[in-house]
């Protein structure tokens, strides 16, 4: 009997899951599951202990929902990626693997990876499938068939694809014939880990759907008016769901669409699918500018700034020690939960960057280090966004002011006083310059006291952004 292997990475469902279905066609096959944890890549890459909390109650109910289909999981722990090679051609061979399946992953190396993989089983039968994403990249270009460097136009052609061909949603593998054991050993990771929410995070596939299924009927009308205010349970909360694919982009496309039929249309449910489209173009653009995985900037002349030093201001800026509220506010939120905000990932980026001028690669590893939807094209998107140093970025001389952003979008404080218990007194008109407050009324706070003068930075930042662009 044939016997095809299914390597799960980052796509950890059994609904809507391409390479899954494509294995399960035939009823005539044997089919197994294989995960492979590559310890020391994942501390090279600081992943988050409350991502590997999630990726763990992920496999375990992936592993409850294939043996139900009669599909064995195999985890197996590796060091590295070149020790992935290893393993998996050693489970194909011990189990007479005959075709294997997999999603592809588009970061530089990965994809090296894979190339590896199918190079050491050219024996056998490997099949790729763009499942992480709506449409592959590539299926999105100029006409001059280049990737796009501009979301806008992206986005527009992104849409006309979509409006011509929409992608459909595969249904999960039916019962195989083979029973399996009704109690499983429970999967283990040798890796850090940090509990997480579950009241906010899906602790599983079923419950992702229903969350989806949630916000798509009761909340996506109200996300345009909603998303910028952190006070305000505003968002989906699926990033991390979307980041291991516990959820397909196109689950989220359809259960959309059925609530918001006119949301490709630019009626309800059009913002949230342009965020959707965001996480698309990184994608995209890390499959034609491999570069970003390495941490280079787009724009090659930003390497010449000259960035600052100062541990001391990092070491603020990390355990939201500034003295700016929503700063600290927000990396709070982030040091508790794992997760934070769009619109404070936004402001703590820019005030790292551009208020401390630290390298934007410090953000962007501390935020994996912490985040349970760490995802490094959204990640390194967003970091090289706020810092301009990337595609369609921010222009450089645009600085967010971190006292009128927390004024536009906390305005009454209630984020604020959430996450700084010491500034729970603070009235609301001094919520966002407590010192000057509390000078004025001679009273001594428990909270530092602004780490930089925003004025100052912001010309020092802009002068030496100015001065590396000199340079090129
Ligand atoms: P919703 O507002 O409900 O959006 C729905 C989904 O769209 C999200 O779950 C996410 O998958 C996607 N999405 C939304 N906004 C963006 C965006 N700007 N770029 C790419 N995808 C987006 N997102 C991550 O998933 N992982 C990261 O590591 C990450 N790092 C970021 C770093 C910075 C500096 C910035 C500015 C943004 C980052 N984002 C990242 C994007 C965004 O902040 C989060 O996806 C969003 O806050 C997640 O909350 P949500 O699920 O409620 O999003």
């Amino acid at each position: 009997m044939a016997s095809h292997l299914v390597w799960f990475r980052a796509d950890l469902r059994v609904h809507d899951n391409l390479a899954l279905a494509a294995a399960c066609r035939s009823s005539e096959v044997e089919v197994l599951a294989l995960f492979i944890a590559p310890v020391k890549q994942w501390q090279q890459h600081s992943m988050a202990p409350r991502q590997a909390a999630f990726l763990l109650s992920q496999l375990n109910a992936l592993q409850q929902s294939l043996a139900k289909r009669g599909i064995p999981f195999i985890v197996k722990p590796v060091d590295d990626f070149a020790a992935s090679i290893d393993a998996v051609r050693e489970v194909c061979e011990t189990h007479k693997v005959t075709a294997l399946f997999y999603n592809y992953q588009y970061e530089f190396n990965e994809r090296q990876r894979d190339a590896a993989v199918e190079k050491a089983l050219s024996h056998i039968t490997c099949q790729g499938f763009d499942d992480s994403v709506m449409l592959a990249p590539g299926s999105v270009m100029t006409g001059n068939h280049e990737m796009y460097k501009v979301f806008t136009p992206f986005k527009r052609a992104f849409l006309r694809r979509l409006r011509e061909e929409l992608p459909e949603c595969v249904n999960p593998p039916g019962v195989r014939t083979k029973a399996l054991p009704d109690k499983l050993e429970p999967i283990t990771l040798d890796y850090p880990q940090q509990p997480f929410d579950t009241d906010l995070f899906a602790v599983d596939e079923k419950s992702a759907l229903v969350r989806l299924q949630q916000f798509c009927q009761d909340n996506v009308e109200h996300y345009d008016t909603q998303r910028d205010f952190p006070a305000i349970d505003g968002t989906s909360r699926l990033s991390a769901c979307l980041a291991l694919g516990v959820l397909s982009p196109r689950q989220c496309l359809q259960a959309l669409l059925k609530a918001h039929p006119d949301a490709l249309e630019g009626k309800i449910g059009a913002v949230w699918l342009s965020e959707l489209i965001w996480r698309e173009f990184y994608r995209h653009l890390i499959t034609y500018h491999p570069n970003l995985c390495k941490h280079r900037p787009f724009l090659g002349w930003t390497d010449n700034v000259q960035w600052s030093n100062d541990r001391a201001a990092l070491v603020a800026w990390q355990q939201g020690n500034t003295g700016f509220p929503i700063v600290d506010a927000a990396m709070r939120q982030l040091n508790q939960t794992g997760w934070m905000h769009n619109r404070l990932r936004m402001i703590v980026a820019s005030f790292l960057v551009k208020d401390l001028l630290i390298d934007w690669r410090e953000g962007e590893r501390y935020f994996m280090s912490q985040l349970i939807d760490g995802d490094l094209a959204a990640n390194n998107g967003g970091w090289q966004w706020a810092a301009s140093t990337g595609t369609d970025a921010a222009p450089y001389f645009r600085i967010f002011n971190p006292t009128t952003q927390g004024e536009r979008f906390d305005s009454q404080g209630v984020f604020i006083r959430q996450w700084l218990p010491a500034l729970v007194d603070v009235p609301t008109e001094a919520i966002h310059s407590p010192w000057t407050w509390a000078d004025k009324e001679q009273i001594t706070l428990d909270y530092p006291r602004p780490i930089v003068d925003h004025k100052q930075a912001r010309n020092e930042t802009l002068a030496a952004y100015d001065a590396a662009r000199k340079l090129l």
